[in-house]
């Protein structure tokens, strides 16, 4: 909440008029995005002048650890217009953590995560400070309906990914959705409250529940640069979202267990009665050659499960923090 105070009546007898305007954070987080930042600022401020009358607006562009001229477009920006805000890590630590950086340093009533390439749509935000004010939502959030300019093979992974989480993770994680959002100032606070470091953001969004309206749009190619997930590092960070709010993989070595006793018990029986019925000999070293490669395949799959589990419990307890700021203004 912003306090403005006017000047009113005659230069003599002056009283003052205060007026208290909410405020709109924008958070953004930029990894090389020395071309898309000047761009962003001049589309968000064309929308920001349609809301004046209604909220202040604050911009924070969080730098993550940017290799080109990021930060000193960020600076540029910030020395025009005192509404421009940053802060720089002192590397690389990911979007998730530049988006709880945002979350931690701004003081908006209401706050919105955009990326800064434009694929967010600016132009949304008036409807989305509507649906907020007016209807009484907590959260008004976005997801894209198609996957238009993506490379196929990403968009098949990305579907079987959201049908997998949703199955095994008792958090509702929506195709589509992007982090692009608007938030209250009780929905940023109870995000807040999660402390864990391996962030799931799409799932954090939705563990903490609040009222959240969706609005659908086409997909928009970014503005300038180009996308910073490989197809790697998006399979990564989907198994991170998988252990971050899924325990069932763990089941899964149980129950393999249980399902691999059970043939072998039945496989025991059936060598023992051919043996005394039909007097065959025991097939020897190819089977049993298969059998070991398959079962040491599986118990391999399964420690893997769990040294997956293992890992994340052992980074969070080690306690670090999340991201390490360099610059700040
Ligand atoms: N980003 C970031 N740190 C990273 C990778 C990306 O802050 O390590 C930012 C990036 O600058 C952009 C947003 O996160 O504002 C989304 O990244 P990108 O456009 O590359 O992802 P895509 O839209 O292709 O999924
Ligand atoms: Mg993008």
């Amino acid at each position: 909440m912003i306090l403005l105070a006017f000047p009113i009546g005659n230069p003599c007898e002056t009283s003052w008029k205060v007026i208290c305007m909410k405020l709109l954070s924008l958070i953004v987080p930029c990894y090389n995005e020395e071309a898309a930042a000047p761009l962003f600022y001049q589309a968000v401020t064309e929308v920001a002048q349609t809301l004046a009358h209604r909220v202040e607006l604050e911009i924070l562009f969080v730098d993550d650890g940017s290799k080109d001229n990021t930060l000193q477009e960020l600076r540029t920006l910030s020395e025009q217009d005192s509404r421009v805000h940053y802060l720089s890590f002192s590397r690389n630590f990911g979007k998730e953590a530049a988006m709880y950086a945002g979350l931690e340093h701004v003081k908006g009533d209401y706050v919105a995560i955009m990326d800064v390439d434009l694929q967010d749509p600016p132009s949304l935000l008036p409807q989305m400070m509507d649906l907020i004010e007016g209807e009484g939502y907590d959260c008004v959030a976005t997801r894209r309906v198609t996957r238009k300019g993506e490379p196929p093979i990403r968009s098949f992974f990305a579907r079987c990914f959201y049908r997998i989480i949703n199955k095994i993770s008792q958090t509702e994680i929506v195709d589509g959705a992007r982090d692009y959002r608007l938030m209250t100032r009780q929905m940023v606070d109870a995000l807040l409250q999660l402390k864990e470091r391996n962030r799931f953001s799409k799932g954090l969004f939705s563990w903490v529940g609040f009222r959240t309206k969706w609005l659908e749009y086409e997909n928009v190619e970014r503005v300038a640069g180009e996308t910073k997930w490989s197809f790697w590092k998006l399979l990564l960070y989907s198994l991170d979202g998988i252990v971050a709010f899924s325990t069932l993989p763990l089941a899964l070595s149980s129950v393999l267990g249980i399902i691999l006793c059970f043939i072998g018990l039945i496989w025991v029986c059936v060598i023992v009665l051919k043996t005394l019925i039909f007097g065959d000999p025991v097939a020897g070293y190819p089977s049993l050659a298969c059998i070991i490669i398959f079962l040491g395949g599986i118990q391999l799959f399964c420690m893997g499960i769990l040294g997956q589990y293992l890992a994340k419990t052992y980074l969070e307890t080690k306690g670090r923090p999340v991201y390490l700021v360099k610059e700040e203004k």
